[in-house]
C-alpha cells in the first residue's frame, strides 16, 4: 500500500518514506490510498490477543514492508512491563452500564502521547534502514509540555537518532518542566527558550526552513524530522486502541458483535479523534464520534456549522493540552469527506493560510452531521465534572478527560442517545494535580512536586512512579536561550 499527500495524490510514498519524511514537501499530509477492513472473524481473534499482539494486528494492514515479527518486536517493546503501569496497557474501566472509560495514560509520561510516541521510533528506525538511509535523524520538538516529554522517553537511546526539545520558558507546568529537564538518555538535548509556546514552536518550524544549517548538518551526516501528530507514525498506533476497546467491550460482555457503540474525544489537534474515525471505517461499529472541546471551541462551530474560523480570542484554560486554534489533523479528515479531492483540500488550506478561514461544501456538510456530534466545556464544567465523578463514582479523572465527559452527558440530554459509549481519558489526574485538587474541594493547594503527594493523601490514589520519582532526580539540562539563539543550540547540540 502506498501514501499519497492530502494536497496532491499524484504524490505515492511507501510507508516507510511516509514516516522517515512526516510531511509531505508540498505541505499536505500523508494518507493511506485505501482503508483496509478488518476481515470476518477479526474481533473473535481480537478479543483474546495481547495489546501488543493487537498492535501488531492492526498496523500489519496499513505497513507495507515491515514484516508480522518486526511489528511483533516492537510492540513488545513500546508497551512491555517497563513501560506501562498495567499489562492491559490501555484499559477500558467501567464507568455505568452505558459508560466506559478508555485510560491511556500508564505509559512513562502519564499521557496518552505515548501510545503513539513509545511506538514511533521504533518505526522511524526501521524505516531508516528501509530507506538505507545512512544520516542519523535528529528529531526537533517544540512542545507546550505533553509533547516533548514523550518524544524525549520515546526517542532515549534509540540508535541512529538525536532529540532536541524545545519548551517555553514559562509556558509549561512545574511538573512538566522537571519532567524534561531530568531527561536521561546519552541521545537527547532539552533546551528552554525565551518567550512563549508561538515563539518556540516559530522558531522550530525556522529552522526545519534553514537552508544553510541543513546543509551543514548534512556535512555532520544529520537530517531533521519530527514527532508532531503530522506524522502518519503517529496516528496509526492510535487506531489500535480503539480497535482494542471494542474487542474489551464484547469480551466484557457490556455489548454483541456487530452493536454500533459512541466514541468521545477530548479533541485539540484532532490527531486522537481522527483515529478513531478510521478505526471506524476499518469497520469497528461506530455510530457517532463526539469531538469535546474546552473554551477554545473552533472545532465545535465547525464541526456545527462547516466554517472554520480561527480568528478568535486564545483562552489559557485548565486543560491546556488542547489549547489550540489549528487543528492539523482535519485536513485528513477532509480529503476522506470530499471524495478524496486533493485540489478541494489545497483550496481550504490555503484560505486557512490567508485568512484563517474556510467553509467546506454541502456534500461534506452532509457527511460530518451524519458521522460527528460536537460540544464544549467551560472552565467551570470542567471543575464540576472533576468533583462529581470523584464524589459519585469515587473516580478521579483530569481536566481534559472531564472536558470529554462532560460533553457526552450534554450529548445524551440533546439527543436522547445513550448508546454505550467510550470516553477517551488522555491524562494522568496527577500531571494536573493543582486543578484536579481544587476540583474536588481543596483549598490550599500546595505547588511543585508536594503536589503529588498531597494528592495522594487526599485521594488515597498512589501517585505514579515516573511522576513520584521527581522527587529524587537531579535536573540535566538547564540551557535557556532567547529564540533567535535557538540554531546555535542545536549547532552545539549536535557538534
Ligand atoms: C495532546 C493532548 C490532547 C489532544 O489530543 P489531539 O490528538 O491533539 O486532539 C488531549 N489531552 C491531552 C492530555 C493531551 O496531551
Amino acid at each position: 500500500m502506498y501514501y499519497l499527500s492530502t494536497r496532491d495524490k499524484t504524490l505515492r510514498f511507501t510507508p516507510a518514506q511516509a514516516i522517515a519524511q512526516g510531511l509531505s514537501r508540498d505541505g499536505g499530509l500523508f494518507v493511506p490510498e485505501t482503508i483496509p477492513q478488518l476481515p470476518a472473524g477479526a474481533m473473535d481473534k481480537l478479543k483474546d490477543m495481547t495489546y501488543q499482539q493487537r498492535a501488531a494486528y492492526v498496523m500489519g494492514f496499513y505497513l507495507d514492508g515491515f514484516t508480522q515479527e518486526e511489528l511483533t518486536g516492537f510492540a513488545e517493546r513500546a508497551y512491555g512491563p517497563d513501560k506501562f503501569d498495567t499489562p492491559a496497557v490501555a484499559p477500558l474501566r467501567k464507568v455505568d452500564d452505558a459508560t466506559y472509560c478508555l485510560e491511556l495514560w500508564h505509559g512513562p509520561t502519564c499521557a496518552f502521547k505515548d501510545m503513539a510516541l513509545q511506538m514511533l521510533p521504533h518505526l522511524l528506525s526501521a524505516s531508516l534502514v528501509k530507506n538505507e538511509e545512512e544520516r542519523t535523524v535528529c528529531i526537533l520538538v517544540a512542545t507546550s509540555g505533553d509533547t516533548g516529554k514523550g518524544a524525549l522517553e520515546g526517542f532515549k537511546d534509540v540508535p541512529h537518532t538525536r532529540i532536541m526539545v524545545f519548551y517555553p520558558k514559562d509556558g509549561v507546568s512545574e511538573i512538566q518542566e522537571l519532567q524534561m529537564r531530568t531527561q536521561e538518555g546519552d541521545n537527547v538535548g532539552v533546551c528552554a527558550v525565551v518567550g512563549n509556546f508561538d515563539d518556540a514552536q516559530t522558531g522550530v518550524k525556522k529552522l526545519f526552513s534553514e537552508e544553510k544549517l541543513r546543509e551543514t548538518l548534512n556535512e555532520r551526516g544529520y537530517f531533521f524530522s519530527s514527532a508532531n501528530s503530522i506524522n502518519w507514525g503517529r496516528v496509526l498506533p492510535q487506531v489500535v486502541y480503539y480497535v482494542s476497546s471494542y474487542a474489551d467491550l464484547l469480551k466484557a460482555g457490556a455489548i454483541k458483535e456487530g452493536d454500533p457503540i459512541n466514541i468521545c474525544v477530548p479533541t485539540g489537534n484532532f490527531g486522537n479523534i481522527l483515529a478513531a474515525y478510521y478505526a471506524k471505517r476499518m469497520g469497528v461499529p461506530v455510530n457517532k464520534l463526539i469531538c469535546a472541546s474546552n473554551s477554545n471551541n473552533v472545532l465545535t462551530d465547525f464541526l456545527k456549522t462547516g466554517t472554520y474560523d480561527r480568528n478568535r480570542p486564545f483562552y489559557t484554560t485548565v486543560s491546556p493540552s488542547m489549547d489550540i486554534l489549528i487543528s492539523s489533523n482535519l485536513e485528513r479528515l477532509l480529503y476522506a469527506f470530499s471524495g478524496e479531492d486533493d485540489k478541494l483540500v489545497a483550496d481550504y488550506m490555503s484560505q486557512l493560510n490567508a485568512s484563517g478561514r474556510y467553509e467546506v461544501d454541502d456534500a461534506i456538510k452532509a457527511q460530518i452531521r451524519d458521522q460527528f456530534a460536537a460540544g464544549f466545556t467551560s472552565e467551570n464544567e470542567t471543575e464540576e465534572t472533576i468533583g462529581k465523578m470523584w464524589k459519585e463514582k469515587h473516580y478521579l479523572i483530569d481536566t481534559h478527560s472531564a472536558v470529554a465527559f462532560h460533553v457526552l452527558e450534554q450529548y445524551r440530554k440533546e439527543t436522547g442517545d445513550n448508546t454505550v459509549a467510550v470516553v477517551a481519558s488522555t491524562a494522568s489526574p496527577f500531571k494536573f494535580g493543582d486543578a484536579v485538587l481544587k476540583a474536588i474541594g481543596v483549598n490550599d493547594v500546595k505547588s511543585g512536586v508536594a503536589l503529588l503527594d498531597q494528592l495522594a493523601e487526599v485521594s488515597g490514589i498512589p501517585a505514579p512512579a515516573p511522576l513520584a520519582a521527581l522527587k529524587t532526580k537531579t535536573p540535566r539540562f538547564d540551557q535557556c536561550v532567547e529564540k533567535e539563539n535557538m540554531e546555535q543550540a542545536v549547532l552545539g547540540f549536535l557538534s
